[in-house]
């Protein structure tokens, strides 16, 4: 009766899902020609290296989406796939989003002195050939391959298509870049990741492809998510510190917090509205880091944590005043460029909301 109850709340939860996604992408337009050849966006700015403070390069490449959301809904908190295509993307308009990102920024990143990260996503798997073909992916790394200031070069796939061969391929055309997959686990919990998250995943499949990533030099990015939908704010505090512990154990070599924010057409903004969702507090956060981290273990991984939505009511937040989260998140981003826990201890909570946190939530 318990094995049938489980059973029927996650079949609720992964039918929502659908439902959900089904009615947001049901009036969703065909993007122009001009749009498919520029990207979804591109930036740099200041990002913890491995070794050291430099800086991103970031594209994101707008391709036919995850098909992990187009086929089954996605994931409870994602609705990246509300900018992706739908449809297929010619591998040539792919080439050209690249190509643009890069001629709108080469001059910039060669006169820097900074080193760089390139991060390329595609709100999906880069590896999945139905987002981005072989020659595509070929022709990326080509170029990369030419830019001396680039020292790391990342994306991100759903397990499945990471194989032998495509990291034969990244290890061929990039011998002499730090390589990095970042993978989405969001929980060590398989209960909290496939009943509350819908991610499809089972933790062994993971550390499957963890072990290959490893094999073959490529470094590991895990992302873990900071609260996800059904459960409290300690019950968050709890499961993301036992991952985070869980993965530095594993010897991922870097660790990505996402504090769950509220995005369109998911299944966490149809629980936000009805008051059954509140995206964490900065408090929290920085209270799971210090169950979680120690300076030994900072010295051995990078921790990564660069909030969408931050302080807003969408994003993690405490109260809404804007002195009280801005203070956050320049505390946040100086740990992260520093990847130093006592910076976490610098910070003087003296906003009135720490009260009212303290007294919604005794037991943290
Ligand atoms: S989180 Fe990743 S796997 Fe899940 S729906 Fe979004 S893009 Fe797809
Ligand atoms: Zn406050």
């Amino acid at each position: 009766m318990k094995q049938n109850n489980k059973m029927m709340e996650h079949d609720f939860v992964a039918e929502k899902i659908k439902r959900l996604r089904e009615k947001s992408l049901k009036n969703k337009k065909a993007y122009s020609k001009d749009k498919l050849n520029k990207p979804i966006s591109y930036w740099t700015k200041k990002e913890r290296l491995k070794d050291q403070i430099g800086k991103e390069f970031t594209i994101i490449l707008r391709t036919k989406g995850c098909k992990w959301a187009l086929e089954q809904g996605g994931c409870s908190m994602c609705g990246y796939i509300e900018d992706a295509n739908i449809k297929d993307v010619d591998s040539e308009q792919i080439m050209n989003q690249f190509d643009y990102a890069v001629s709108k920024t080469i001059q910039f990143i060669k006169n820097d002195t900074n080193n760089y990260i390139l991060k390329i996503f595609n709100s999906g798997s880069f590896l999945d050939e139905s987002e981005i073909s072989k020659p595509v992916r070929e022709y990326i790394y080509k170029k990369i391959a030419e830019i001396p200031q680039i020292l790391e070069f990342s994306i991100e796939s759903r397990l499945d298509f990471i194989t032998q061969e495509k990291l034969d391929e990244l290890q061929k055309y990039l011998p002499n870049k730090y390589i990095e997959i970042g993978m989405g686990l969001e929980s060590v919990n398989d209960h909290i990741r496939n009943r509350y998250i819908n991610k499809g995943l089972k933790f062994k499949d993971f550390l499957e492809k963890l072990q290959l990533c490893h094999n073959n030099n490529i470094g590991s990015k895990v992302y873990l998510l900071f609260k996800p939908p059904f459960l409290n704010e300690k019950a968050a505090i709890d499961d993301c510190a036992h991952s985070i512990k869980e993965m530095i154990k594993l010897n991922v070599q870097t660790i990505s917090i996402n504090p769950c924010n509220v995005q369109k057409g998911t299944l966490v903004e149809y629980l936000w509205h009805s008051h059954r969702y509140r995206p964490p507090w900065f408090y929290s956060l920085f209270d799971c880091f210090n169950k979680a981290l120690n300076e030994k273990d900072l010295k051995k991984i990078r921790i990564l944590c660069d909030p969408s939505g931050a302080g807003t009511n969408r994003g993690i937040h405490n109260c809404l005043r804007s002195s009280c989260n801005d203070k956050m998140k320049t505390h946040l981003r100086d740990f992260i460029l520093h990847q130093d826990l006592s910076r976490l201890e610098q910070i003087e909570y003296d906003c009135i909301c720490r009260i009212e946190y303290q007294l919604k939530f005794p037991y943290i």
